[in-house]
């Protein structure tokens, strides 16, 4: 617990001074940042959670702050990154090392507008090796299992692997001794870029090994963007200067509470929002909330949204979008894949994202909704979107469009739905409205989402942004 930085770092021999209280206390915080219920206790599942093979990189350092899931370092200060792989690994010649670290780096380029070169001599920004136990860092790796790579942020940038591990270069493989080295480059090319552990299960940073790796989740997105892309984020939106001085645009938050592992919807992003049988449900991590009106909870909730949706596959850990079709039955989105419910919330059918006749290369939607303007279907992805016509089972000619169509309305969006009449775009911790008229986000916007939506309390500053948007 030491090495993920649970414990204080000792000098080697000062073990004794370790309490159980303390032991207890940091068990519960690896737990919690591992999404178990935080007991405290060596059970079975976090005896089992101490042998996954995970990176070696710590999940909480000296400059973690509680209030975030993803930890930011420093990026690299240029945009073109050269990189040099130094060796394969005994099991995985070098040429498939390079095919790996080329498709890895690929993942993420676009989200921090980066370029990556590969040396084949000469000192690279970033060097990729492949060792075994002491390497010299200082950071031993351990034999096979448990750690099986670290790397170090910029402007360091070296990714190790450790060279005890059966690295394999095919995720299909059902070998389950076999460590997909796509899987665990993509992740350690997030410490080499400057990201640091998240604690969402889905993320492409979350500290233990998972197969297979399609693609990044909008965590490990919103980490690059505020690395990388703050300032063009800032000018894009318009905000005033110091706003953006004093508040980052896309703060992607949760507040600690060691009491249960409920967000607070006053202190957190939230993975999708959506209007459902004329309620405004809220998905946030394992739990859905469900108001009335705004500002008014249904009595019993949150729940956790698998009580809710009777059906759905336990594995599915994080709500992408949901959207309420024209036959008012619910589709739920998780990658390539939708589930859909019936009127009482009742798992009938299941099918994948193609069905709608979007190409194969896209990998999931990230916001689906039905226009109250045209009955049409808007099947967004990242900064695309297709319309769809329910009536003809076919994606309107002209799609895909730039989100940049839906003019003043940043994206990539996080939900959208239509209450009252009105569309509404969700990004971070704020909304905006779309004006049909204007054909742009209404004047007032961004507004922040907790205090609108949900019963939070009001700063001097949002009783403002309220009195605004109640007009
Ligand atoms: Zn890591
Ligand atoms: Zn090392």
């Amino acid at each position: 617990m030491r090495r993920y930085g649970y414990l204080p770092e000792g000098s080697g021999d000062v073990d004794y001074a370790y309490t159980p209280h303390s032991i207890s206390a940091a068990v519960k915080k690896m737990q919690e940042f591992a999404g178990l219920p935080p007991t405290g206790m060596l059970d079975l599942a976090t005896k089992k959670l101490f042998k996954k093979r995970r990176c070696g990189v710590k999940d909480i350092g000296d400059t973690s702050s509680r209030h975030r899931r993803y930890i930011l370092r420093q990026g690299w200060n240029k945009r073109s990154i050269t990189y040099r792989i130094i060796n394969g690994s005994s099991t995985l010649e070098k040429a498939r090392v390079e095919e790996g670290m080329a498709h890895g780096l690929s993942v993420w380029a676009p989200h921090g507008g980066l370029q990556f070169y590969k040396l084949d001599d000469g000192a690279a920004d970033i060097e990729v090796s492949f060792a075994s136990g002491d390497h010299g860092d200082g950071f031993p790796f351990d034999g096979p299992g448990r750690v099986v790579a670290h790397a170090f942020p910029p402007p360091h940038g070296a990714m190790h692997f450790d060279d005890d591990e059966i690295w394999g270069s095919d995720p299909e493989a059902e070998d389950e001794d076999v460590t997909d080295f796509f899987a665990v480059a993509v992740h350690e090319i997030g410490h080499a870029l400057g990201l640091s552990h998240s604690s969402v299960k889905a993320s492409v940073m979350y500290p233990y090994y998972q197969v297979p790796v399609e693609r990044l989740h909008m965590d490990d997105i919103l980490g690059m963007q505020e690395l990388y892309l703050k300032d063009q984020l800032a000018e894009a939106t318009e905000a005033p200067a110091n706003e953006i001085l004093s508040t980052p645009q896309v703060p992607r938050f949760t507040k600690a509470d060691d009491d249960d592992d409920i967000p607070d919807l006053c202190f957190t992003n939230y993975d999708t929002l959506q209007v459902i049988q004329g309620m405004i449900f809220v998905f946030e991590e394992e739990w859905v909330w469900v108001f009335r009106e705004r500002r008014q909870l249904e009595p019993g909730y949150p729940r956790r949204y698998h009580e809710v949706f009777v059906g759905l596959p336990e594995h599915v850990n994080a709500i992408r979008t949901i959207y309420e079709m024209r036959n008012r039955n619910i589709r739920i989105f998780a990658g390539r894949r939708y589930w859909e419910f019936d009127r009482s919330f009742h798992l009938i059918n299941k099918g994948t994202i193609y069905e709608y006749g979007i190409p194969r290369q896209i990998a999931e939607l990230t916001t689906v909704f039905v226009s109250n303007y045209n009955n049409k279907t808007y099947l967004i992805e990242y900064e695309q979107f297709w319309r769809y016509d329910d009536e003809t089972k076919t994606i309107d000619r002209g799609y895909p469009k730039e989100m940049s169509a839906w003019r003043q309305v940043p994206y990539p969006v996080d939900s959208a739905l239509i209450w009252k009449g009105d569309t509404y775009f969700f990004r971070g911790p704020r909304f905006w409205r779309f004006d049909n008229t204007l054909v742009r986000a209404h004047e007032y916007y961004p507004l922040p989402t907790a205090q609108i939506w949900f019963d939070c309390p009001t700063s001097p500053d949002m009783d403002r942004y309220v009195v605004n948007d109640d007009s």
